[in-house]
């Protein structure tokens, strides 16, 4: 993989599977000028197969706009050179396209050879490269539910069985007919450069507020949403008081504005009960596109700077409640210490007794 993906992990682990993370170098530089952090490393792939063979390896898995390093997108050259290696060795190639959207812009964007070619072009070049496409629709199409497309049909009939087992029958797999054809128009708009265009814009110019009022930020800015360097802001915290964790939770106490926590907190523990500490602590401040305004972008920097101020006050969390797989969706977590008091206290003195 060029990074992995929270649930895509636990359930490859829970098959007894294990991942591969294939990422650049460069991919764990918070900051960096690499317009694509998310590309795979060809050479790691290379040796990854000569080590384990091809035959035990299921397939290789890309994912536009790697989700958990900061919305980082990979090239098209990138992608053909993967391709190229799976034909050689008889490797299935499967895309997670459910940040194509700002993937698609970033090609169109940054990438020297795409630049006359339209949203359209881009996209059926990358389904051209894959095998299997599967989707969040969540965020590729504005919708919900979800869809897996492939053009060959030896994985469509295995997967065909699965389906009424696992998801509804085949015609319609537990979806309404409503929601695919929602999906349906959110898909065509996202053709459209006028709206894949918006998301990244929108988390340029947060990244950029925030850069000038010296906030650590992942750069370059990418697709999702703006993700702030947690490690770089709360220096004082170790990485097992989840420090992505603890911002988010501040954040949310000085201004009702809801991150996601992107860090060790969203890692599983190792068998011997040991933290498996993340390559990044980031919290995502996501940017979906037709939600945001300005104005919350211009309220969300003001906040933050505010808290960048008074880091010092915030101190880490520790979990109450520990669920063994994906903690971080239903574990519930305490402040150490009495922090969030402290932090409060200065709020309401700066905001509510001296507006
Ligand atoms: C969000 C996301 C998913 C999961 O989407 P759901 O709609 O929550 O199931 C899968 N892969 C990537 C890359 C994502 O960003």
């Amino acid at each position: 993989m060029n990074y992995h993906f929270t649930t895509t992990k636990a359930h490859i682990v829970l098959n007894g599977g294990t991942v591969e993370e294939l990422f650049i170098d460069e991919a764990l530089q918070v900051q960096s000028s690499n317009p694509f952090k998310g590309d795979m490393d060809i050479d790691k792939l290379e040796a990854l197969i000569k080590k384990h063979g091809a035959e035990n390896i299921p397939f290789v898995r890309l994912e536009n706009g790697t989700n958990l390093i900061g919305g980082q997108p990979h090239s098209l050259e990138n992608m053909r050179e993967i391709r190229r290696v799976c034909d050689r060795e008889g490797l299935m190639l499967v895309l997670d396209a459910s940040l194509l959207a700002d993937n698609l812009y970033f090609i169109k964007t940054r990438e020297e050879n795409c630049k006359d070619m339209s949203i359209r072009e881009i996209t059926r070049k990358i389904a051209d490269l894959s095998d299997i496409i599967y989707f969040s629709a969540r965020k590729l199409g504005c919708a919900r539910g979800g869809g897996i497309c492939t053009n060959s049909e030896e994985a469509y009939l295995k997967i065909r069985e699965l389906i009424p087992l696992l998801e509804g029958f085949l015609t319609y797999g537990g979806m309404s007919i409503r929601e695919m054809e929602a999906i349906t128009v959110g898909l065509e708009e996202t053709m459209d450069i006028d709206m894949v265009n918006q998301g990244p814009q929108f988390i340029e110019f947060m990244v950029t507020e925030l850069q000038k009022k010296g906030v650590p930020v992942v750069t370059p800015p990418g697709g999702l949403g703006c993700h702030i360097d947690a490690r770089a802001f709360l220096p004082h915290l170790s990485a097992t008081d989840y420090p992505s964790g603890a911002l988010g939770s501040a954040l949310y106490l000085v201004s009702g504005i809801r991150g996601m926590e992107r860090g060790t907190m969203s890692e599983q523990r190792a068998e011997n009960g040991e933290e498996t500490l993340a390559h990044v602590e980031l919290l995502r401040l996501a940017l979906p596109r037709r939600v945001f305004t300005m104005s919350h972008i211009k309220y969300a920097v003001d906040r933050i700077a505010w808290l960048y101020e008074h880091r010092e006050l915030v101190k880490g969390l520790t979990f109450v409640d520990e669920p063994k797989i994906l903690r971080f969706f239903f574990g519930k977590l305490d402040t150490i210490g009495d922090w969030h008091t402290d932090l409060v206290t200065q709020f309401k003195k700066n905001f509510v007794d001296n507006p």
